[in-house]
This record gives C-alpha cells, sequence and structure tokens, in this order.
C-alpha cells in the first residue's frame, strides 16, 4: 500500500519540486516507482501557465478515477499549480480526489499521505478529501533534497519560490505567491553536497531567477545579489558548469553581462524570454522592456561571449496583436537568430489582467503566427548547429543516449544536446568532441584524444 507513482506536467521547477517530494516519500518508508500501473498512490504535480496544461491533468484525474472505484483503496492527489490556481473548486469537478497540495506544501505530502492510509486502516470509509493551500513562511527552503541513489551529472537546485513581477498574461504570482529567497549559504551548502556525490553541472531555478536577493541583500560595490550568488557557486571546488532558468531581461544589467566573461564556471548560454517584439504589445503584456533594450542586452551579451547561445519565449496572439505587431515579432525573432525557442498560443488565464482584455486572435491565426515561427526558430537553430560541424567542443556527458548502443548524451557549452560513442567511465567528464553531424535539435561527434587520430578515437575510447 505504499508504491507512489508522480507525474509531472510543466517546467524546470514543477520536477524539481517533484524530485524533492519523492526523496522525501522514500525517507518516510514509501516506495517511488516508475510505472503508474503498479501504484497504489498515484500524484499529479501540475502545471497552470496555459488551458491545455490544466486540461490534461484533469483528463488524467479522470481517467484515474474509474480505477479508483475499482479499487477504493487506491489513493489520488493533485499538487502545485493547479491546485492553487484552482483550489477546491476543483473538488467539484472531481470529487474522487484524495489529497490537494498547493506550491508551498510540498513537503507536507507525506505526512498527509500517511494520515490518509491511517484513516483507511483503522476507519474504513475514506476520510474527506485531505487539502492544504496555505501560504508557509520558510516553504523555499523545503525543496532542497536530491535523490542520492543514482549520481547527477547534472542537477537542479532551486534557490527561490514565487514571483514580484506582474505580467498581465500569467498566472504565476497566483499560483506561487511573492518571492521568496533561499539563503545563500543553504544553496551553497546543497550544491557541495551535490559536488561530493558526483555532480558537476548545476542549472539554478527560480521563476525569475535573476530577481534572487532582490531588496533583502544589498548590492556589493555595484553587484546585485543574483551576481553574488554566482560569484560564490563559481567558487565551489569539483563544480565545472553553472547554468540558470528562467531570468527576466530586465535583471540583465552591468553586473549579470559582465560575469559572463570572467566567472569561467557560467556557461555561455542564456534563456531570454522575449514575449512579443512589438513596444506595443510588451506595453500591454507590462513587460518592462522595448525591443531595441532587448537587442541591447543581446549586443552586449553576444560582446562579452561572441559564442554565447540563446534561447528564448514568445506568445502568440497575445489579446489585439495586429499583423503589424507579429511582424515586428518575426523581424526581431530572425534578427536575433536564436538557437532554441519555446513558441506558445496566448491562453486566457483567468483572473489574470489580460482575461480582462478581449481575446480576439482567432485560433487559425495564432497557428499561422506559431507555424511562421517555428519555421524560422528551424532554420536558424539548424544554421547555428551546422556552424559547429568540424570544431571541438567541450562535452560534459550525462550518460547513456536514450537510443543507440554504445551512445552516450551530453551538452556543449552552448546547452545542445550532443550524442557521442564513449566508455561510461567517461560519464560525468568533461570530454573533447570533434562534431560531424547536426539535425535541427541535435549534434553528433566523436571524441577527440590529444594525438590520437581523431576517426579512431571513438573506437579506442570504447
Ligand atoms: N521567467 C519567465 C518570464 O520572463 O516571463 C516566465 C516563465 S513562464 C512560467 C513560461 C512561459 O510561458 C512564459 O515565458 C510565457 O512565454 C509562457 N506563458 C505564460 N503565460 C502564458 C499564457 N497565458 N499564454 C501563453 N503562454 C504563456
Amino acid at each position: 500500500m505504499n508504491r507512489v507513482y508522480i507525474k509531472t506536467y510543466g517546467c524546470q521547477m514543477n520536477e524539481r519540486d517533484s524530485e524533492a517530494v519523492a526523496v522525501q516519500l522514500r525517507d518516510r518508508g514509501y516506495t517511488v516507482v516508475d510505472d503508474e500501473k503498479s501504484a497504489d498512490i498515484v500524484l499529479l504535480n501540475t502545471c497552470a501557465v496555459r488551458d491545455q496544461a490544466e486540461q490534461k491533468a484533469i483528463g488524467k484525474t479522470g481517467h484515474l478515477a474509474k480505477r479508483k472505484r475499482d479499487n477504493p483503496d487506491f489513493i489520488l492527489g493533485i499538487m502545485g499549480c493547479m491546485a492553487q490556481n484552482r483550489g477546491t473548486e476543483l473538488l467539484d469537478r472531481l470529487p474522487d480526489l484524495d489529497l490537494l497540495v498547493g506550491t508551498q506544501k510540498f513537503h507536507r505530502v507525506p505526512e498527509m499521505l500517511d494520515q490518509l492510509i491511517r484513516r483507511e486502516n483503522a476507519l474504513g470509509p475514506r476520510p474527506n478529501t485531505l487539502v492544504d493551500l496555505e501560504e508557509e513562511a520558510g516553504s523555499e527552503e523545503t525543496i532542497r533534497e536530491h535523490s542520492g541513489d543514482q549520481r547527477q551529472v547534472s542537477a537542479y537546485v532551486s534557490i527561490m519560490q514565487g514571483c514580484n513581477m506582474h505580467c498581465t498574461f500569467c498566472i504565476v504570482p497566483k499560483t506561487r505567491g511573492a518571492e521568496r529567497y533561499r539563503e545563500m549559504d543553504s544553496i551553497c551548502a546543497e550544491i557541495e553536497e551535490l559536488v561530493s556525490r558526483g555532480t558537476r553541472e548545476v542549472t539554478l531555478l527560480g521563476q525569475i531567477v535573476n530577481s534572487y536577493g532582490m531588496r533583502r541583500i544589498a548590492y556589493r560595490n555595484g553587484i546585485s545579489p543574483f551576481v553574488q550568488l554566482l560569484e560564490r557557486v563559481n567558487a565551489i571546488e569539483g563544480l565545472e558548469r553553472i547554468r540558470f532558468t528562467s531570468p527576466h531581461p530586465r535583471g540583465f544589467q552591468k553586473d549579470l553581462v559582465e560575469a559572463y566573461g570572467r566567472l569561467e564556471k557560467l556557461m555561455p548560454y542564456v534563456h531570454l524570454p522575449l514575449q512579443s517584439g512589438s513596444d506595443r504589445v510588451l506595453k500591454r503584456m507590462r513587460r518592462p522592456y522595448t525591443r531595441r533594450r532587448f537587442l541591447e542586452i543581446v549586443a552586449q551579451l553576444r560582446a562579452v561571449q561572441p559564442e554565447i547561445s540563446l534561447s528564448t519565449d514568445i506568445i502568440v496572439g497575445f489579446p489585439g496583436e495586429t499583423e503589424e505587431d507579429f511582424h515586428a515579432t518575426r523581424d526581431l525573432f530572425e534578427e536575433v537568430g536564436f538557437d532554441m525557442a519555446f513558441i506558445f498560443k496566448y491562453s486566457e488565464r483567468s483572473g489574470t489582467p489580460a482575461a480582462e482584455m478581449e481575446d480576439d486572435v482567432p485560433a487559425e491565426v495564432k497557428d499561422a503566427r506559431n507555424k511562421v515561427l517555428l519555421e524560422i526558430l528551424g532554420r536558424s537553430s539548424l544554421e547555428r548547429n551546422t556552424a559547429l560541424i568540424g570544431t571541438e567542443q567541450s562535452i560534459l556527458l550525462e550518460g547513456p543516449a536514450r537510443k543507440g548502443e554504445g551512445l552516450f548524451m551530453g551538452r556543449n557549452p552552448g546547452n545542445r544536446k550532443v550524442l557521442v560513442p564513449a566508455n561510461p567511465r567517461l560519464v560525468g567528464e568533461c570530454v573533447p568532441v570533434r562534431i560531424t553531424e547536426t539535425t535541427v535539435t541535435t549534434l553528433s561527434g566523436h571524441l577527440c584524444l590529444a594525438g590520437v587520430d581523431e576517426s579512431s578515437a571513438g573506437m579506442l575510447a570504447r
């Protein structure tokens, strides 16, 4: 009665939360399984950013509820952003739920499951749904456990929770609350512990990760709290690479741009959410920058790190987006030449300021605009990858590739996936790889070892 399966929807923050819950459950004697069918308890960690994500989780819950009717001992719970967003109204639609847990209460899940099981064993009829959607001071410090059973070459580290921005389209301030920052000492201790267990790369996580410490930690010689944290993480011995996501363009001031030139572990890859290339739409979205400022940040980053890789988020079909607005986005998107991008069709979120505006861009226009950007992205990604053919890249090998015998997966400094034949002993090492082929998304190559003919290096390494 204690096998738990956790299904995660949405972003890296959600994945990280699920990982921490899984470890907390294991520590409490639960078995966390990879296979939904064998589980006695299924927990869905949900996303609320777009309606589609919510509908997926609701559909899944409905499906699982049937299983519950056949087996009343089966336990079904919803955690995270959708639970927080919709609250107990979800129970009208999904009355079979046993557990509804908000974004500041993940650490309470083991105790709540214990409670459900205890009551069930002792009393027969199932108690009503257990609900905890409250705010909790200090909950940002509870996402720190990592699965210790296998080495994580690359690990996510949550440095803060919540969001203080007021983008008119976005539900996150409602689902995640106001910004709360972890202590720098605690973050560094967590990373040191990870490194002692074999981690070589960390990705610092936050909704607006470069707001870290704002108005709580003082600037030092013009250096923001976030860059102070990067400096400390950069000094951790044994760590090789630092990344972070997801930042806001507003936080790319001089100190952060310059950090790319002086912190050797900070990888030359930036996710820079643009949302729109039209100043008019940016204003309506309440994004505090212009297309000119965005291009200036890109130019500054490229001046410090000419090889820097860039990715972005774009929303097409925001209320009132005209052809002219979209062309401004398309032109800017093309001009920057992103390596990667997430392109979203605007989805109205009830309770956000944009929900008060008319969602007036027809679905087929959103589709068409989405397609135009995807086509540009395909071209620019392939072009950027093709330029790497023949170069030697330092690849941090993370583990066996999903497909292909003897193939291993790693990433180059620019965060591009690379497949390479290698020896399992090299997992966790940064190895030199000569790039020989590419697709839009993935590079391939072979190891190039000093003084060894490259074409046979792959064979030697095996
Ligand atoms: N740090 C990011 C930023 O600068 O705004 C926020 C991350 S958000 C969780 C991920 C992305 O989802 C956003 O950047 C935005 O492109 C997209 N998104 C958010 N709300 C949306 C909505 N209502 N409709 C469509 N896409 C949305």
